[in-house]
């Protein structure tokens, strides 16, 4: 099957019971941010902006398990920030699986695999050995690490380990010289495939989650699913970059570029994703079939961002994941009070000019499946696509080109490398891939290390 069963089956249920309930609205996913630090600091992300002042807050474990027992969403993707970072992210998971929700840890994959040493280190036995030894032959892990992992954890702390109801959910949004560029820092796409290909040897189920940009490549995305696919990667959740406020004045101010550039509109949208049924059938996306026709521009949705209900340190978000006009203590208090009828595109028109290039899976993915604007045959298609075959590993992914440019050339040391390449230095050349080299809008942070590089080059290119 596609998905799960147990899992596919849990969803459905909570939909039936629902419109049996005849319920107006109700959670489906709760996007849970414990925390909005991250080690990355990515284009286009809205969050670590937004909450640029409470980047040191984080709520309660308590508080967190509390939320998703108040909006119930049997789904709970834990995002953030970095929830790795989050101090409790172990007791976290652990108690979410214990309410019996699925959980998808969103990661942008540095930190997985030390969490997988701890699972390693809390479950060790000497029957462990092949499997280190495998692992250390793959170079996943180091000879420390291995020393690490053969004493043990005792700690008492619990650890991530696999099952079914919890999927690790890793940002990749494109192959390695793409992804590098937008997380704006070198070696994390190389980090990320080390952490998947570790987790699927440990058993752990694994997704992507890719976000589509005026300058994604569709081709690229298409060669990136199929990479993934032969990695043994068990779905795909797929969404198109939307021009949220938060994001559009960072883009501005810090990096001078403009949000236009960037971003896609709703016909760019149409256009990126013309191919998505197509993906639908050929890799595990994740997403209603009602949702790609969504994207594929072959139907309307109207948006049912009250499913998707985001919870973070200020409290309840709302209206969506990406517009905040208020928090508020409860989620019912905000399904009150939040004039829904305010949001979304209807018939071609927007509610709010905020919306109006939206098409993101936190808005829409869930209208697909609870059938607003529902159509003959819909719950037939959304049956027959989760409970059907599950498309084959891609064959091939081993002659995809995965890794599209070493680091140099990259990340905020770009610019140091061009002068040093136009220097006729060692380094350059990086960009022999095709790509068009558009490290101008990357070199956020510190940016002290490309500097002083600058500087070395131009010295020594006057001196010779
Ligand atoms: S990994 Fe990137 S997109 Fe995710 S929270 Fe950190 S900066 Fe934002
Ligand atoms: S359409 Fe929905 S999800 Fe998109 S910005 Fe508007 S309220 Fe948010």
């Amino acid at each position: 099957m596609r998905f799960p069963l147990a899992l596919s089956v849990k969803i459905a249920r909570r939909i039936i019971k629902h419109k049996l309930r005849k319920t107006p609205r109700f959670a489906m996913v709760l996007q849970l941010e414990p925390l909005h630090t991250c080690n990355l600091t990515c284009t286009g992300c809205g969050r670590i902006r937004e909450y640029s002042t409470s980047l040191k807050d984080m709520v309660p474990l308590e508080q967190c398990l509390a939320a998703a027992t108040e909006c119930d969403a049997p789904m709970v993707s834990i995002c953030g920030g970095e929830p790795l970072i989050y101090p409790k992210i172990e007791e976290l998971v652990h108690g979410l699986l214990q309410q019996g929700r699925i959980v998808y840890v969103c990661t942008n994959g540095v930190f997985m695999r030390k969490k997988m040493v701890d699972y390693l280190a809390a479950t060790y036995s000497p029957a462990l050995e092949p499997k280190l030894g495998e692992l250390l032959n793959l170079r996943l892990i180091t000879d420390k690490q291995a020393e690490t992992i053969r004493k043990g954890k005792t700690d008492g702390r619990p650890v991530i380990t696999p099952t079914q109801w919890m999927y690790w959910n890793v940002h990749v949004d494109g192959l390695e010289y793409t992804h590098d560029l937008i997380v704006e820092r070198e070696g994390v796409f190389k980090e990320c495939v080390e952490a998947i290909k570790m987790a699927k040897l440990l058993g752990f189920q694994v997704a992507t989650n890719t976000t589509v940009y005026r300058e994604t490549d569709v081709q690229e995305i298409e060669d990136m699913f199929k990479f993934f696919s032969w990695l043994g990667v068990d779905g795909h959740t797929i969404s198109p970059g939307y021009d949220y406020d938060a994001a559009k004045k960072d883009m501005v101010k810090r990096l001078g570029k403009k949000p236009e550039d960037f971003f896609l509109t709703r016909q760019m949208t149409i256009a990126k994703f013309a191919k998505i049924q197509e993906w639908g059938k050929a890799f595990t996306i994740f997403g209603t079939p009602v949702y790609q026709e969504f994207l594929a521009g072959k139907r309307d949705l109207t948006c049912t961002a009250w499913a998707i209900p985001t919870y973070n340190v200020k409290g309840w978000k709302a209206p969506c994941y990406l517009m905040t006009d208020g928090h508020y203590a409860g989620y019912q208090e905000m399904l009150d009070k939040v004039d829904w009828n305010k949001y979304g595109v209807v018939n071609g028109v927007a509610r709010d000019p905020r919306c109006e290039n939206c098409m993101v899976h936190c808005g829409y993915d869930p209208s697909g499946a609870l059938g607003t604007n529902y159509q003959r045959g819909d719950n037939w298609k959304n049956f027959a696509y989760n409970f059907g075959a599950r498309p084959k590993p891609f064959a091939n992914g081993h002659r995809i080109q995965a890794f599209t440019g070493v680091s140099i050339g990259k990340g905020h040391l770009a610019e140091a490398k061009a002068v040093l390449q136009a220097a006729g230095g060692k380094g350059g050349g990086a960009n022999g891939n095709g790509h068009v080299h558009t490290g101008s809008f990357c070199g956020s942070g510190d940016s002290s290390e490309r500097d002083a590089l600058v500087a070395k080059v131009r010295t020594g290119s006057q001196a010779q």
